[in-house]
């Protein structure tokens, strides 16, 4: 088929199923069908990439030149961004087509998608239930087959956990393999980028073009990007694969735990021996990440002030009062939350007792895993303790809602690459097997969770 077949063939998908989902934010159909011609001739002309002409939507956290980039909040209903995030214009680079921006939590705070401005997006297996978060709308969009693959963002779990909620392949790069430029900051030490598809094979075909050292972000890496599809196939023999003792702990869900047990068991019939190993600093990671991302997210929202870019108050009395209004009106509850938590966390006098503390504890989560990384290749267990939950579930309980990430946020306080792979389903709400990988390890990860498809 061509490029414009395939793009009018997602795009009718989306007019058609979208308004019971509410995946899409915006969709870009004149764009998109004006870049489905270019690659037919790009590829008419021989010049084709495995991506050329390849329908994808952004997490709408992206920056997207001349198309409203709002990361799902009031602040930012009214931003058109004026250029495109590396990470849109590597990808324009390599031929796909963008079909829209997708639903989101509110600044990608949350894990079930219900604080966006836009309102909750759905699971697509069944509608009364969450997606996950923050990057819900790309996984109910690629899920119920509203795009082939999408981006996400993921600062503590929020590509992995929603991909497990909704039963695709989402992956979690090394902190800095992916450029954060025209990502709009939330946890700017934790941030990270990456794929949302149904495959291990067609996310190491998004890595392939998205990944790279960007002079443009000062915390990218400057080193080699590997083929990622290179070694999809390499047999799995030998691999040692850790299973901590934390992450089969009291928390996890029954049903989600014998899932995970048994593709793990699928592992050693493919060649794998299993290591118990300890990462006993595991049920630090969320106080600590609370204390983290809320104080970098107060630095970096610091800018929407309602007088260079996004939401402004009608009538200020004056500029103190366009500030509070402009603030106060733009974002959501969550985020305000997270702003005083931070401001809080670093204001004189408290920042040793918290930022200062959180940073230590950050540096014992990462020598967990540097020491369970001399014994075993990858390590394997739930991505989140549950499937799917009900919407509005936990809406009114942060603490519990927190508690979803609570195996993969470690893994960004280390910045350790993840991916998230279906393993099954639980009464009909799929749940997701997390593989954690060694910094830079990527094309291992994809290839682990590529023999198990
Ligand atoms: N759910 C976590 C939070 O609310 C992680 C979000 C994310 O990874 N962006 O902060």
């Amino acid at each position: 088929v061509s490029s414009q077949e395939l793009t009018q063939h997602f795009l009718d998908r989306i007019k058609r199923h979208d308004p019971q989902l509410n995946s899409f934010i915006s969709i870009t159909e004149e764009q998109a069908l004006a870049q489905a011609k270019a690659a037919d001739d790009q590829r008419a002309a021989g010049n084709a990439t495995p991506l050329t002409g390849v329908p994808i939507a952004h997490k709408d956290i992206f920056c997207t030149q001349g198309v409203k980039t709002s990361c799902a909040s009031k602040m930012l209903d009214n931003f058109i961004a004026p250029y495109n995030a590396t990470v849109v214009e590597k990808m324009n680079t390599a031929g796909v087509v963008t079909l829209g921006k997708t639903n989101m939590d509110e600044f990608a705070m949350g894990s079930s998608n219900e604080t966006s401005f836009y309102g909750a997006v759905k699971n697509p297996w069944h509608t009364d239930y969450v997606p996950g978060g923050s990057s819900g709308g790309s996984a109910a969009a690629v899920a119920a087959r509203l795009a082939p693959a999408a981006t996400g963002t993921d600062t503590g779990g929020s590509i992995r956990q929603p991909a497990s909620l909704c039963g695709i392949t989402g992956l979690k790069p090394t902190y800095g393999r992916v450029s954060r430029w025209g990502m709009i900051a939330f946890a700017s030490s934790l941030d990270q980028g990456g794929p949302m598809t149904q495959t291990a094979e067609d996310a190491a075909l998004l890595m392939n073009a998205m990944a790279g050292f960007d002079p443009k972000d000062s915390t990218s890496t400057n080193i080699e990007v590997p083929d990622y599809t290179a070694d999809l196939n390499k047999p799995l023999n030998g691999l040692r694969i850790g299973l901590p003792k934390q992450f089969f702990e009291n928390g996890l869900d029954a049903a989600v735990g014998k899932l995970v047990q048994e593709a793990i068991s699928q592992y050693e019939k493919l060649g794998a021996t299993l290591v118990d190993i300890e990462l006993p600093n595991t049920h630090l990671s969320i106080p600590a990440y609370y204390v983290v991302a809320p104080a970098e997210a107060s630095s970096n929202l610091s800018r929407f002030d309602g007088v260079r870019f996004g939401y402004r108050c009608n009538d200020p009395a004056d500029l103190e009062d366009l500030y509070k209004r402009s603030r106060g009106e733009g974002f959501g509850e969550e985020v305000k939350r997270r702003i005083m938590i931070g401001t809080y966390a670093l204001s004189a006098g408290y920042y040793d007792a918290y930022y200062l503390k959180a940073q230590k504890v950050r540096r014992l989560i990462k020598n967990d895993f540097d020491e369970a990384f001399k014994n075993v290749d990858v390590i394997m267990g739930p991505t989140a303790p549950h499937a799917g939950f009900k919407l509005g579930e936990k809406a009114a309980d942060p603490v519990s809602m927190y508690l979803s990430d609570i195996y993969t946020i470690s893994v960004n306080m280390a910045g350790l690459p993840g991916i998230s792979i279906p393993a099954g389903n639980s009464n009909g709400l799929p749940v997701g097997l997390q593989i954690i990988g060694n910094y830079f390890d990527e094309a291992r990860l994809l290839n682990v969770a590529h023999r198990y498809q």
